[in-house]
């Protein structure tokens, strides 16, 4: 049932290449309270592969891995490839309050379409999960923003962000009726047996 969906997050921590650790944040945990969308700006025809790649790319930069924290291909699979609490590379002087989701792809926003038309409908559904599982997990992040926002040679992630976020809160919304359904049916179930205990 698409409402009680829950999706695997596949680690890749600890198979990227890595030459170091992050240098430590200058921002407390709690204080981290900015999830960066980014665009690849690539093919994505081989993800696990890309994802070493791209880890290759910014070990020649200097960076410690791959920049991001959450890489989701176009079939929607996602992969965490560092530590949500580690600093990460992927957004300039923004880097230390933030964490960086990226969606692989070459596409461009087009005005007339929806998100769901510029990419892959199946990647568009992981990126709103995703991002509503951490908001649902870690609070302090009340902001969603767009590469682009924040350096200005930038066009990606190339969504429509009011529509990704509005696309968010419904997301976080419909997950916490869940929750609560499945809390009434297991109280439910726990007063029922109760009840069997005390006629018998
Ligand atoms: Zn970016």
């Amino acid at each position: 049932m698409a409402i009680l969906e829950n999706r695997v997050i596949k680690n890749r921590i600890n198979e990227v290449p890595r030459i170091c650790d992050w240098r430590a944040r200058s921002f407390a945990w709690d204080d981290v309270d900015t999830i960066v969308v980014h665009q690849t700006d690539s093919s994505c025809r081989d993800p696990e592969q890309q994802i070493i790649d791209t880890a290759n790319y910014h070990i020649s930069k200097g960076w410690c891995t791959i920049g991001y924290h959450i890489y989701i291909d176009q079939e929607g699979k996602i992969y965490q490839v560092n530590n949500l609490k580690d600093r990460g590379a992927h957004a300039g002087n923004d880097n230390d309050y933030s964490i960086g989701i990226v969606i692989c792809g070459d596409h461009r926003l087009r005005d007339g379409d929806t998100n769901e038309k510029i990419i892959p409908v199946k990647q568009y559904k992981s990126l709103v999960w995703t991002i509503a599982h951490v908001q649902n997990l870690y609070p302090q992040f009340t902001k969603i923003v767009s590469h682009d926002v924040l350096s200005n040679d930038r066009t990606d992630p190339n969504l429509h962000m009011n529509d990704l976020i509005s696309d968010v809160k419904k997301k976080r919304v419909m997950k916490l009726m869940v929750s609560w359904v499945l809390l009434g049916l297991l109280f439910g179930f726990i007063i029922s047996i109760g009840r069997k205990i005390l006629y018998y």
